[in-house]
């Protein structure tokens, strides 16, 4: 199959790109195996005109709205591999479908790694959360846990005072250096170095942290700095350049990478973490993609 351009990964910032470009007339080959990476989640938060509506039911109004796209196929299936060919790229997915494709867009996304303590998925993205941006609001007047190994927790603790009173920092079982619990101590946050057992609440609300030293914490939520990583290996096959976070270092101005005719959008860069971003980043490449053709068409300078 030849398309003018394969969209790699249909969240936000790969189905906000297919439309812009299926209204430019592109043809266009969106490939997505749908773990996209809020899914956890009950509720998108400050995406201005869809705050509270669930990942699920946003994605799916997206995709019905681009079916009515003559030029936009969506195939729910991953692109297993992606290399330059004759000017353009070859491309081959996990359920046979593989062609040649003008322009890249890798909007692939990124995987957040858990923390690995008992019972944690039942609370993931309901009340165990990553980012204060998106969650931090709901959570006035109640305690939240701020989990982190080392200083880490101390650090996000240290944060989430400006969205919260009450925070009480987890170390689960790690040293924290002095100067952090002096941090911790100006802010009055407490500070709990014991190894956690469990988490314990009823759906999806979490209720209590429960220590290895039989103690137990009372709370209405966790926030936690662990990390995350590239959910896909493409940007790193193709060649794409990486700054020291592991974001895929594009222009500012088009979103193309450090390789010619491989564009990328949404978290895959790693700059601001949101679905309002992932849009617009997606909205941006797909412009830019479309001039690039319309410089080779010998329609625009
Ligand atoms: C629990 C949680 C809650 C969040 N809540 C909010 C919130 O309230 N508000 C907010 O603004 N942001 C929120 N975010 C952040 C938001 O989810 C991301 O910023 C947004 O999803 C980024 O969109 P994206 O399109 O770049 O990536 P994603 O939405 O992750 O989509 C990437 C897609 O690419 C697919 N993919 C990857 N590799 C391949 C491949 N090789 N072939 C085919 N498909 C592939 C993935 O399966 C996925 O479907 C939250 C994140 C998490 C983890």
């Amino acid at each position: 199959m030849d398309v003018d351009v394969l969209v790699v990964g249909g969240g936000p910032a790969g189905l906000s790109a297919a439309l812009i470009l299926g209204r430019c007339r592109r043809n266009v080959l969106l490939c997505d195996d749908q773990q996209q990476r809020n899914r956890a989640s009950q509720e998108i938060h400050g995406l201005l005109g869809s705050n509270g509506r669930s990942p699920e039911q946003f994605l799916r109004d997206a995709r019905e709205e681009l079916a009515g796209n003559g030029t936009v196929l969506i195939r729910r299936s991953r692109v297993t591999k992606v290399d330059p060919s004759g000017g353009g790229f070859a491309f081959v997915c996990a359920d046979g479908t593989g062609g040649i494709a003008a322009k890249v867009l890798l909007a692939t996304g990124l995987v957040d790694e858990l923390p690995q303590l008992v019972g944690v998925e039942a609370f993931y993205g309901i009340s165990v959360h990553h980012c204060l941006y998106c969650d931090g609001y709901e959570y006035a007047g109640k305690r939240l846990a701020a989990y982190g190994k080392g200083d880490k927790g101390a650090d996000l603790a240290v944060m989430m005072k400006h969205w919260v009173k009450d925070v009480v920092c987890c170390s689960d079982g790690t040293e924290v250096s002095g100067e952090a619990i002096n941090r911790l101590r100006q802010h009055g946050i407490g500070l709990r170095r014991e190894r956690i057992r469990s988490l314990e609440g009823a759906k999806g609300a979490l209720a209590r942290i429960n220590f290895e030293s039989g103690s137990h914490l009372a709370c209405s939520g966790m926030f936690f700095s662990t990390g995350c990583r590239q959910a896909s290996h493409l940007s790193e096959h193709l060649g794409c350049k990486r700054d020291v976070k592991g974001g895929v270092i594009t222009d500012p101005v088009t979103e193309e990478t450090s390789v010619p005719g491989v564009y990328v959008a949404g978290d895959v860069s790693r700059d601001v973490l949101l679905v309002a971003v992932a849009l617009g980043e997606g909205a941006k490449a797909a412009v830019a993609i479309n001039k690039a053709f319309l410089r080779r068409e010998g329609l625009c300078e």
